[in-house]
């Protein structure tokens, strides 16, 4: 059992995830050394995870390592960036050896499965919180931006929405969503990031965001950065059953359009690769769904099934916005 800090990394962190023949030196001294392939570009995020802001106390460490890496591939996918390096800046209360080793074996599963090497990081005491670097490779030309939407551009969305954010409601007792809680509370604490889909798709797409913060919120970044705006059919919202049997009975559409934690992708289509697009979509796990279509107008604007406009509330979850 390592007893200082210098083995507490040896022994933990010096050999997690893949190996890669492109860390020239990894963990142990005091900078890592890595090639950059030649013609491509670096592609570099980071997410904290702030115990108490983004996950409760007492939480399963093992489900931690996972999400903490996991939003942060999630990022790299809606750059079209594919994953290669990650750093890892632990602040823990004290050395907990079964805590930390829970958390690597979380980290190293998503880490292994998309061939990203732990290339360095920093322990410290303190409150405890969790920051992941991450690090991919993108030729610059085909790195999916979030100022690239066109008016008349298709818009798509993977997966399915609001799961995460209903969970969190069934945690605060404010809705029982029965017999669905294990899928949506996997969907909180496990999220999946979509990196084939993006590296599939990344060539047809005129510009991407992951969806941290909700649909709303979200693509009004892309709005905004490409200055237009965007009409979404209500009825296209891809929905687990959870959302729909939720819908059915309350009728609440922030929750799968601005509630945040879904890591899905939203990708804007120009509408001469849809067919395209769609074809190539159709062979992936999981399924894309076209949900709008930019327009001209600033703002987004939602529809229901009649083609009538609906006001939705506000547009995700913002750490510094107005309660
Ligand atoms: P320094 O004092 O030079 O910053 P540290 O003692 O912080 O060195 O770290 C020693 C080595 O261990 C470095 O290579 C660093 O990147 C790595 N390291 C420290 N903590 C972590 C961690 N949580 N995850 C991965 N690597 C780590
Ligand atoms: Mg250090």
């Amino acid at each position: 059992m390592p007893s200082s800090e210098f083995q507490l990394i040896e022994h933990h962190f010096s050999r997690l995830g893949a190996t890669r023949e492109d860390v020239l030196l990894g963990v142990g001294d005091d900078c890592a050394l890595l090639q950059v392939p030649p013609g491509k570009v670096l592609a570099v995020s980071l997410d904290t995870l702030v115990e108490g802001v983004h996950f409760l106390p007492g939480v399963d460490p093992e489900a931690l390592g996972h999400k903490a890496l996991a939003v942060n591939l999630s990022d790299l996918a809606a750059m079209g960036a594919e994953p290669a390096w990650a750093t890892l800046a632990l602040t823990l209360p004290r050395i907990d050896e079964a805590w930390i080793e829970a958390f690597c074996r979380g980290f190293a599963q998503l880490a292994n499965r998309y061939r990203v090497q732990l290339v360095g990081g920093d322990t410290t005491r303190g409150p405890r919180a969790i920051s992941v670097q991450v690090h991919g490779f993108v030729e610059a030309g085909q790195a999916l931006r979030r100022d690239g939407a066109g008016i008349g551009d298709l818009v798509y969305v993977s997966g399915t929405l609001g799961d995460a954010g209903l969970a969190l409601r069934a945690a605060a007792g404010e809705y029982d969503p029965g017999p669905h809680l294990i899928d949506i509370q996997l969907r909180l604490d496990r999220p999946q990031p979509r990196v084939e889909q993006a590296l599939a798709l990344r060539h047809l797409a005129s510009a991407a965001i992951d969806l941290s913060d909700g649909l709303l919120a979200d693509l009004g970044h892309i709005c905004q950065r490409s200055g237009c705006g965007a009409r979404l059919e209500l009825p296209s919202i891809p929905l687990s059953p959870a959302l729909d049997q939720f819908i059915r009975e309350r009728g609440d559409w922030g929750v799968p359009l601005a509630s945040g934690d879904d890591y899905e992708l939203c990708l804007v289509v120009p509408r001469d690769r849809q067919a395209e697009f769609e074809r190539v979509a159709a062979g992936l796990e999981t399924p894309l769904r076209r949900v709008g279509e930019i327009e001209a107008e600033p703002g987004i604007r939602c529809f229901d099934a009649a083609g009538n406009p609906l006001r939705v509330g506000r547009g995700g979850y913002d750490h510094f916005g107005q309660a």
